[in-house]
């Protein structure tokens, strides 16, 4: 099959739709990464992004909505907090999760009881799904495992020759995937299941937050996890990856200084001073940091990096979720200097 890419003009918007009516796949942007989308209702076109990716068939997917009617059909009650959290956070990179309606099948919910939704905030990808009139069922469009992607090239690099149609939206704005939360003591409070741009801070002005044990820490082997997705490994290149914590700059230029193997990078802020080990620079704001990094995971393969020394992200704001996909792609290998 050949991958085509085309600009989100209407009649790409148009061949997009009539490839999702099919039960066929198609890459869409959002503002967080690129989604790997099909309908929602059609459990069949679902399996087919399960394949395509080498997703474990247990990872649910979250479904994407452009109206709450949508919203209403695919699930069984919608909290009073809820709308409150829709209100403030749609269109936007927050995923809820509620009990499914029959409308939604087994195979997106990982058989689960539950769905998690969320209404992307980009223009190409709210037309689209209003056009097909069903919620589009989408995750990362990334081969499992992989970083995710945040451009059509990241796509075409997984996904060449496995499905027919990318929507080339331009980088993601975001970079890093949605915020997941799940509804706690009756629909009152939250709990944070994968950090993103929509953060603690900000949820805890509408709701008591908690944040899942997992989103720092290696889930235990026996133990079931609330997110399936948080057992897997994932968002990592084939470099080894190690984040390493400093207090100070100078410090942490003396370790990777004393670093002396060939095909060695550091994966930095981009102000640093007096390191020798060439660099991949990630953004000196966490939101750049946000931006830059599955770019900068993939950029170490693209150099051929054996090993990269990261540097450790702040653990607050959207840092939060950086350090959680970093953690990941590191394999929670992190050292202290
Ligand atoms: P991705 O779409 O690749 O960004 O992954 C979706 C994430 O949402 C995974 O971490 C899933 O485990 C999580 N997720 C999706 N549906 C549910 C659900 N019903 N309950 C809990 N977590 C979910
Ligand atoms: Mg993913």
């Amino acid at each position: 099959m050949d991958t085509e890419i085309l600009r989100p003009y209407p009649a790409a918007l148009d061949k997009a739709a009539e490839i999702l009516r099919g039960g066929g796949l198609v890459a869409i942007p959002t503002e967080t990464v690129y989604g790997l989308a099909a309908n929602a209702h059609d459990a069949a076109a679902c399996a087919g992004i399960f394949r395509a990716k080498g997703r474990p068939q247990d990872n649910p997917l979250i479904i994407h909505i452009s109206d709450t009617e949508m919203l209403y059909a695919s699930v069984k009650r919608v909290p009073e907090l809820a709308l409150r959290l829709a209100k403030a956070f749609w269109s936007g990179p927050l995923t809820m999760i509620f009990e499914k309606s029959d409308a939604i099948p087994d195979t997106v919910s990982g058989r689960l009881d539950t769905v998690a939704v969320r209404m992307p905030r980009c223009a190409p990808a709210l037309e689209l799904i209003g056009r097909c009139g069903f919620p589009l069922a989408a995750p990362s469009a990334n081969l499992s495992g992989s970083p995710s992607p945040t451009s059509a090239q990241h796509v075409f690099s997984d996904l060449n020759g496995r499905i027919p149609l990318i929507i080339d939206g331009g980088e993601c704005v975001t970079g890093v995937e949605s915020t997941v939360i799940c509804f706690e003591n009756g629909g009152r409070s939250v709990r944070i299941l994968r950090p993103g741009a929509v953060t603690a801070e900000m949820l805890s002005e509408y709701a008591d937050v908690t944040v899942d044990e997992n989103v720092f820490q290696k889930p235990a082997e026996d133990v079931k996890v609330i997110s399936p997705g948080v057992k897997y490994r994932h968002y990592s290149p084939r470099a080894e990856i190690i984040i390493v914590e400093c207090e100070d700059e100078r410090g942490l230029a003396d370790f990777l200084n004393g670093i002396k193997e060939k095909g060695v990078y550091a994966v930095l802020y981009g102000d640093e001073r007096g390191v020798e080990l060439p660099r991949i620079d990630y953004g000196v704001t966490a939101e750049e940091r946000a931006h830059n990094l599955f770019a900068a995971l993939r950029k170490t393969d693209e150099l051929g990096a054996s090993r990269a020394y990261v540097r450790c992200p702040e653990k607050t704001g959207i840092g939060a979720a950086v350090y959680n996909r970093l953690l990941r792609a590191a394999a929670f290998k992190v050292i202290k200097l």
